[in-house]
């Protein structure tokens, strides 16, 4: 991703942080401080993704919700921009702010799992992989998305679509209840007795309408799986009878696709780099035969490139990282119905007219136990929605970058089926029509008036914006 903001992020009223003002507030939190000149600045004002080069005037590693509150307060009185970060994943780089202040979670990252009990608490600057880890060292798991890096804070608020998708529903589907400090600093415990206007909106609408400092949990038993990669050549038959064999998978069985360009990886054949390839993960929770039975008709679309499922535990599906990738990308989220022969072969048409070195169309099969959650008992909006597909294409210089937007652009609108539709977690800085499509208008008008309560001056704005409703 990479800034494309037109407009000065600060309010007009917003006081600079003066010598004064940083020793009062540092007397006030635990947390340590980070500002323009100090060593470590450069690293701790980046995120996931290159391309936002912004410059914060404070970075504050909170380590509790009272020093939360008081950043909260510090950028309600300044009038600063507030960034809240949790993994540093925002697709929309909205973990960095110019000028601003960042309120950074990493460093909250305390975990009570409670076995017999299948719940956990977990704050909010854990990673999706170190709360996976955790669990699973008593054979339980929480659902998150594919990449352990990815912050339980952003993924959770947003929705969280991963391998349990399908067995397990949403994260959100897993979230039992929360703490979160609001705009006027106070916390706030939210479950479905108390406030549950909240907590309906937070499962959902992201960081809008205060910053979570924990959620709770519900835990899962699943221990070994059948998972891992599989790789396929891509023709239209395949991706289209990939699409119905996901559908018509037991509801064990989750899969991302990713049509793409076969990277020159050592476990990837010489002879099909630079090829369209099928890479797909595949996570069946579940025991192990059933899980091969499950995975066999995959197996059997084509002659298989790749084939690296097998039995492991749960958390093998988040292989280490490399922390210094940083990539630029533009991309695009939808919701669509169908994925059939004509439309697999528009994927495969897009993918060739493009010279990106990296370029993908991801297909992600949903349904089962997502869809059965009644549409209205959270503020995630696609529960009845059959595939989400993301296209993204990678680039190196700001050159490339207009070629890679027109290309995303042109595809995603190939693609567009009825409404569209739109994944907040996936969504980069594209403007309130976008965020709009992320919620039909009557949870984008609930929403709207949780936020005036809660949240009226629109301190939380940092995000995939929710604006307040102005009062009736
Ligand atoms: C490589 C990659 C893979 C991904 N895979 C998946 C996937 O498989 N499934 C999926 O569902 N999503 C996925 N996503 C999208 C991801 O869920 C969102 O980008 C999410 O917002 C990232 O969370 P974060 O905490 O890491 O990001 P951050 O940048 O830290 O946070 C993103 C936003 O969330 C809000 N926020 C974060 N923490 C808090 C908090 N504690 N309180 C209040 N607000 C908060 C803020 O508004 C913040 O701007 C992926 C993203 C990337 C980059």
């Amino acid at each position: 991703m990479a800034d494309n903001r037109q407009v000065a992020p600060q309010s007009d009223l917003a006081r600079p942080l003066d010598e004064a003002a940083i020793r009062e507030f540092s007397s006030k939190v635990r947390g340590e401080l980070i500002r323009p000149g100090d060593d470590d600045y450069d690293e701790a004002r980046s995120i996931f993704y290159g391309g936002f080069d912004r410059r914060p005037a404070l970075i504050v590693r909170v380590k509790d919700a009272g020093d939360i509150s008081q950043v909260i307060g510090l950028a309600r009185e300044s009038g600063l921009e507030l960034a809240v970060r949790s993994g540093g994943h925002s697709v929309a780089g909205h973990g960095t702010t110019d000028g601003g202040v960042v309120l950074d979670l990493s460093e909250m990252k305390n975990l009570e799992l409670d076995v017999e009990g299948r719940t956990a608490w977990a704050e909010s600057g854990l990673t999706a992989g170190e709360y996976t880890a955790a669990a699973a060292a008593h054979g339980l798991v929480t659902g998150f998305g594919d990449t352990g890096s990815v912050g339980i804070g952003g993924i959770t608020l947003g929705g969280g679509v991963g391998y349990l998708v399908r067995k397990y529903g949403l994260t959100i589907d897993d979230l039992i209840s929360a703490e979160i400090v609001t705009a006027d600093g106070e916390l706030l415990r939210v479950d479905a007795e108390t406030h549950p206007d909240l907590f309906w909106a937070i499962r959902g609408g992201g960081g809008n309408f205060g910053v979570a400092t924990r959620f709770q949990f519900r835990l899962h038993e699943v221990d070994e799986i059948v998972g891992g990669m599989l790789v396929l050549p891509a023709t239209p038959e395949v991706i289209a009878s990939f699409v119905a064999e996901a559908e018509a998978a037991p509801e064990e069985l989750s899969t991302i696709a990713n049509v793409m360009v076969a990277p020159p990886m050592p476990f990837v054949p010489t002879e099909v780099h630079g090829q369209l390839i099928v890479m797909a993960m595949v996570v069946y929770a579940g025991e192990g035969e059933a899980g091969e039975r499950a995975i066999a008709p995959f197996r059997a679309l084509a002659e298989p490139i790749v084939d690296m499922v097998k039995p492991m535990p749960y958390p093998e599906i988040y292989p280490p990282e490399d922390e210094d990738f940083h990539p630029t990308a533009v991309a695009s989220t939808m919701f669509i119905d169908t994925i059939d022969r004509d439309i697999s072969q528009t994927i495969l048409e897009h993918l060739r007219a493009s010279d990106a070195p990296m370029r993908v169309a991801q297909i992600r099969v949903l349904g089962g136990a997502m869809a059965r959650v009644p549409a209205e008992s959270t503020a995630f909006a696609h529960r009845s929605s059959r595939i989400m597909v993301n296209v993204a294409a990678f680039y190196e210089s700001m050159e490339e970058r207009a070629a890679r937007e027109a290309w995303v652009s042109h595809f995603a609108a190939a693609l567009r089926q009825g409404e569209g539709g739109a994944y907040v977690g996936f969504l980069g800085e594209e403007g309130e029509e976008r965020v709009r499509e992320a919620y039909p208008e009557s949870i984008w008008d609930k929403l709207a008036d949780i936020k005036r309560r809660y949240d009226p001056t629109n301190l939380f704005r940092l995000n995939q914006n929710i604006p307040p409703a102005s009062k009736q």
